[in-house]
């Protein structure tokens, strides 16, 4: 059956709005952001909601890339597209563009949401991987306030993100560090699919040219979009070069959790997921350095 079941529908019209409306409403209402994801669920009804409440009308509160010298700031609502094509945050953080080339097509792209991308929290989320990868933090408003919260405390499992029923996601902070570099790479089945295995590696460089801290984020292998300890305590204080990259991969590969499924055998993602971990610590630490 691809028709949801009836729901009534109501246009945001702003944050503290929405946000009484969830309140009121409680678990029977979901935000609607792009649509690419809650949508479909709904129309295969593995989801069920009385009320949607659609939060596009606030993209121009919570659609914007704002790069700062400390921290780049991107709101909620901010789309793919703007995230592909923003020149400032490539600059930045190259691993954003490296990663929107690979997500989806352009028609999802057109309107699916980085807010949306974290809170639906799908294993196989390219910006969950990414956002893990740069140490990024989440900004949770409700009606008693603000928090912020690490991405590893943001995802709570599979599909499930520590945005309760009453609140809103609205921005994503990212850390800026000198000497740094970033890289993603994902290998998928056909163009524009979800990912085999997708690995993202951010990189800092001391004065001296060693690895000052390093991270790397996998998606697709296990649970959650992850952030690997071992590999960052393994790399700080080397010189990058091939050998501690092949450490890292080894940790990589050892450390995730993926299953055998259609997109390829344990034994397959966990050869990706080292090859992705050299792969993109290498480039990273050559954007670093340059
Ligand atoms: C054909 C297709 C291919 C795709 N391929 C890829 C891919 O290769 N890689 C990839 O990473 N993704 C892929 N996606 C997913 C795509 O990136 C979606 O845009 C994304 O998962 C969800 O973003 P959205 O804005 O559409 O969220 P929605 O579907 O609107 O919402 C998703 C969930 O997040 C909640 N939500 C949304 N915004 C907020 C907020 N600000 N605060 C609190 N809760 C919120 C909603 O209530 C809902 O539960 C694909 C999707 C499709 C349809």
């Amino acid at each position: 059956m691809q028709v949801p079941a009836p729901f009534e529908y109501e246009r945001a019209t702003s944050v503290d709005q929405a946000i009484g409306l969830l309140e009121r409403l409680g678990s029977s209402a979901r935000l609607v952001a792009g649509g690419h994801s809650l949508l479909p669920m709904m129309k295969l009804r593995l989801a069920n909601f009385e009320y949607l409440i659609d939060i596009n009308p606030l993209h121009d509160q919570l659609g914007y890339i704002r790069v700062g010298g400390d921290e780049v700031r991107i709101g909620a609502l901010t789309r793919h597209r703007e995230l592909l094509e923003s020149d400032e945050l490539a600059s930045a953080f190259p691993i954003f563009r490296d990663a929107e080339r690979v997500i989806a097509d352009p028609v999802v792209r057109n309107r699916g949401t980085l807010g949306g991308s974290l809170c639906q929290a799908d294993p196989s989320e390219d910006l969950s991987a990414v956002c893990t990868t740069l140490d990024a933090h989440c900004v949770i408003r409700g009606s008693r306030g603000e928090r912020v919260v690490s991405m590893e405390e943001f995802h709570v499992g599979p599909y499930e993100t520590a945005v309760g029923d009453d609140e809103i996601l609205i921005e994503i902070r990212v850390p800026r560090r000198p000497r740094s570099g970033s890289a993603y790479s994902k290998v998928e089945r056909r163009a524009g699919d979800w990912a085999v295995v997708s690995a993202g590696a951010s990189v800092w460089l001391g004065e001296d040219g060693t690895i000052a801290d390093a991270r790397v984020g996998l998606a697709a292998v296990g649970p959650n979009t992850t952030g690997i300890p071992e590999i960052s305590e393994t790399l700080r204080g080397q010189a990058p070069d091939e050998r501690v990259y092949e450490r890292a991969g080894e940790i990589a590969a050892r450390s995730c959790d993926p299953v055998t499924d259609q997109r390829g055998s344990e034994e397959y993602k966990r050869h990706l997921a080292d090859e992705l971990t050299r792969r993109t610590l290498r480039k990273a630490v050559e954007r670093a350095r340059s």
